[in-house]
């Protein structure tokens, strides 16, 4: 049986990034994926994903986000391509709503820079958006945009430059500890062993970590394309990828790139699914919900629908990721639960997950990522 120093399972932005940072650190890798490159059946598929530092969900993100500001730019330095532009990033919802108090705190709380902005200087300054009056934005200059199918290629790319093995169309059935402690992977294509693995399984963790019994879900998440009426008010050189808190719903988007058309999804709902059971086509109402938004707060967004596709969410309770060691498996790190907003992380979470297994722990604050928040006490409804 062949043998390595880690074996990464599941090779999405998370597992293509431990992969690679593991192999940096010169031992020997092995990543394996059930599905072929850049498949679209989990989280990490699509040209595009939004990146933004002044984290409402959490100041305790802010610290995180910024080491994986500088993984990204080391990265389009060791790839050679660039992956993120920055041309900013909006928040718009009433004045007053948790959500731009959740971006003021995280600007203050970590001194970063913000222009709070009045609805008249948000037409001003967006005029593909149309805000109520005693509505509000925030533009936080360093937000910005990630080319995710770039940037997992190059994962992948130097990953293997630094050594790793990477085998597609190979599914883990699964693994357990030999008598040596090892960990021995069984996969469609034979057994692997190695000291010590890593689990990036995206929606798929839901069923294959279920005796973990962590608390998470898969979500159907609707990715509307549209050809705008008026390309000027959306172009990427005047406007910003965007998140709008509104009593509909939350939404998020992307400008008017070429070839993409105005990118918009639904952030807060969608059917609870596994990857198995996840309706992947998108329908009547799907293309409704968006184009409602759209014809109330974007009325230049929507000439017509140029494409459309289904992405997957992996819901935790609190929207929190969860990074930790198995608890039966010291050796084995897992990493899950990113809740529709973990792919601008991906460069950290490679980071620590590459300390968990070949250091014993990450110097990185992730203590609120832990599984064992969701004691009994602490578990809520997604
Ligand atoms: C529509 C959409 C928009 C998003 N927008 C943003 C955004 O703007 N900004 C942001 O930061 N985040 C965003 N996110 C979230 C982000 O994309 C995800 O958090 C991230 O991609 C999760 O990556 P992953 O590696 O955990 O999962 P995945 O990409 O799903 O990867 C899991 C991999 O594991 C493999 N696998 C599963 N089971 C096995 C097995 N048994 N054996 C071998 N391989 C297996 C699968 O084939 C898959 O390739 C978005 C997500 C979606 C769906």
């Amino acid at each position: 049986m062949k043998s390595y120093d880690v074996i990464v399972i599941g090779l999405g932005a998370m597992g293509s990034s431990a992969a690679y940072h593991c192999a940096k650190r010169g031992v020997s890798v092995l990543g394996l994926d059930a599905n072929h490159p850049h498949h679209t059946l989990g989280s990490s598929h699509g040209a595009t994903r939004a990146i933004r530092e002044t984290y409402f969900e959490s100041p305790e993100y802010v610290p995180l986000c910024q080491r994986s500001y500088e993984l990204w730019r080391q990265l389009e330095v060791d790839c050679g391509k660039s992956l993120l532009s920055t041309q900013g990033a909006v928040y718009v919802a009433p004045e007053n709503h948790p959500l731009l108090k959740g971006v003021r705190l995280a600007a203050d709380l970590h001194g970063l820079s913000i222009d709070c902005l009045s609805s008249d200087e948000m037409a001003s300054r967006f005029s593909g958006f149309a805000l109520p009056e005693d509505w509000a934005g925030i533009y936080e200059a360093n937000g910005g945009v990630l080319q995710a199918e770039k940037c997992l290629q190059a994962q992948i790319d130097l990953a293997n430059a630094h050594g790793a093995e990477i085998r597609y169309d190979c599914a883990v059935k699964s693994w357990r500890k030999n008598d040596a402690e090892n960990v021995v992977v069984a996969t469609t294509a034979g057994e692997f062993e190695a000291n010590s693995a890593i689990l990036t399984l995206g929606p798929w963790a839901c069923n294959a970590l279920q005796e973990l019994k962590l608390p998470i879900s898969g979500r159907r998440i609707p990715i509307i394309h549209f050809e705008p009426i008026d390309p000027a008010r959306y172009d990427p050189a005047t406007m910003s990828v965007y998140f709008w808190a509104t009593p509909e719903g939350v939404y998020a988007g992307f400008p008017d790139f070429r070839d993409e058309g105005v990118k918009i999804m639904r952030h807060d709902v969608g059917d609870t699914c596994t990857p198995e059971t996840a309706r992947r086509n998108v329908s009547e109402a799907d293309i409704r919900e968006i184009s409602n938004f759209t014809d109330k707060y974007m009325p230049y967004a929507n000439r017509r629908v140029r494409k459309s596709l289904i992405g997957l969410y992996t819901m935790t309770p609190d929207n929190h990721f969860i990074i930790d060691h198995h608890p039966g498996f010291r050796s084995v790190a897992y990493a899950t639960g990113f809740s529709g907003h973990g792919f601008k992380f991906a460069p950290v979470v490679g980071e620590i997950l590459a300390d968990m297994v070949l250091d014993g722990s990450t110097r990185h604050p992730t203590a609120f990522l832990k599984a064992s928040r969701f004691s009994k006490s602490a578990l809520r409804p997604a």
